[in-house]
C-alpha cells in the first residue's frame, strides 16, 4: 500500500490550541493545523465532511514536506503542529515524519483523532505524539455501528493505552447530538467508565453539534444539555469538565477541583484570567490553594486569542 496523500494537504491554518480542543496543553498558544483527505470512519454527522469525504485530488492542492512544515511552524511562532480536520491515523506515515521533523526544531506534535485504530499502528503512531484529543463519539456500540460505521471497543482500548502505556497528554471530546447520544444514562455510563479506567484527571469536553453532512434533520445541541453533561462528569469526580462550541463562562473556564476557585477564565478560546502558579518542581498549581493542575503548563500562557489564520506553506 502506498500513502498517496503523503506531503499533500487540504490546507493549513493557525488556530488556538484550545480549538483542538486542548485546555491543559500550553494554553493560549498558536498551533499550525492541517489535514489530508479521507477517513476510516463514516460519521453521518461529520463536521469536516468536505475533507473527510473527499476523493478529489483538488482537496490536496497544498503541498508540504515534513521539514517545510516544521520550518513554517518555527517561523510563525507556533508551539505545536496538529494533525486534524480528518483522522491522522489514515496518514500515519506522513504524520510521524512531520512529528519527527517538528521535534528536531522544538515543536510539539498534536493528534486530533477518533482513536479508532488497531493495536500495532496505535503503538507506532502515539510514540511520536506529545498530546492528543480523542473523540469519544458516544458510549454505545450501536451508535458507532449505525452512525459511524465503526465500533466503540477499539476507541476505549486507545484511551486505556494512552493512560497506561504512554506519556501523551490527552483530553477527550464528546460531541453531543440530540436524540442520538444525549441521554443522561449514557453520559453516566461514559463518566463512570472514564473514572474507573482513566482516573479523574483527564479533561473532558462536551461539545455542541451543528447540523451537517447527512444529519441535517437534527437540531443544534441545547446549551442546557452540555451544561448538564458537565455537571454529571463533575459529580463522578472528574476534575476538569468543559462545555464547547458555546459561550459559557463556567464551562469554558478551568476550575480548581479542591478549592473551587477559577484557575483560567476563558470566553470561548480566549484566556481572560490566569491564576496558575508553578511550584518548585515546575508543576502547575492553583494560585489559591497550591493543588496540582494536571497538564502541560508553563509559567505564563500564550496570547494567540481566538485568531484563525489560513496560510500557505509553499513560498
Ligand atoms: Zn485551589
Amino acid at each position: 500500500m502506498v500513502l498517496t496523500s503523503y506531503g499533500r494537504s487540504s490546507g493549513f491554518c493557525i488556530d488556538p490550541i484550545e480549538k483542538k480542543p486542548l485546555n491543559h496543553f500550553l494554553p493560549g498558544t498558536p498551533v499550525l493545523s492541517f489535514g489530508t483527505a479521507g477517513c476510516n470512519l463514516a460519521c453521518k454527522f461529520c463536521q469536516n465532511w468536505d475533507m473527510s469525504k473527499s476523493r478529489e485530488i483538488d482537496t490536496l492542492a497544498d503541498q508540504a514536506l515534513p521539514n517545510d512544515l516544521a520550518d513554517k511552524a518555527v517561523s510563525l511562532s507556533c508551539r505545536s503542529l496538529a494533525f486534524t480536520y480528518n483522522d491522522p491515523v489514515i496518514f500515519l506515515e506522513y504524520a510521524i515524519d512531520v512529528a519527527q521533523a517538528a521535534h528536531d526544531k522544538g515543536i510539539k506534535a498534536v493528534a486530533v483523532s477518533a482513536g479508532y485504530i488497531c493495536q500495532k499502528p496505535r503503538e507506532v503512531f502515539f510514540k511520536y505524539m506529545d498530546a492528543a484529543n480523542i473523540d469519544l463519539k458516544a458510549f454505545t456500540e450501536s451508535f458507532y455501528k449505525k452512525i459511524c460505521g465503526g465500533s466503540l471497543q477499539p476507541v476505549l482500548e486507545t484511551l486505556k493505552y494512552l493512560k497506561e502505556e504512554t506519556n501523551v497528554w490527552f483530553e477527550i471530546t464528546n460531541l453531543i447530538i440530540p436524540d442520538e447520544n444525549d441521554s443522561e444514562s449514557e453520559i453516566n455510563d461514559m463518566c463512570q467508565w472514564i473514572v474507573e479506567n482513566l482516573g479523574c484527571s483527564i479533561p473532558i469536553h462536551f461539545t455542541a453539534f451543528h447540523p451537517d453532512w447527512k444529519m441535517q434533520n437534527h437540531d443544534h445541541t441545547p446549551a442546557q444539555t452540555l451544561k448538564k453533561a458537565r455537571e454529571i462528569a463533575l459529580s463522578y469526580g472528574i476534575k476538569f469538565a468543559y462545555t464547547g462550541n458555546i459561550i459559557d463562562e463556567n464551562g469554558n473556564s478551568t476550575w480548581c477541583h479542591n478549592c473551587h476557585k477559577m484557575l483560567i477564565k476563558r470566553r470561548y478560546y480566549e484566556i481572560l484570567e490566569w491564576h496558575i502558579t508553578q511550584n518548585a518542581n515546575n508543576e502547575a498549581t492553583c494560585s489559591n490553594c497550591g493543588t496540582r493542575v494536571e497538564g502541560v503548563f508553563e509559567a505564563n500562557h500564550g496570547d494567540w486569542g481566538t485568531n484563525r489564520v489560513p496560510i500557505k506553506i509553499m513560498m
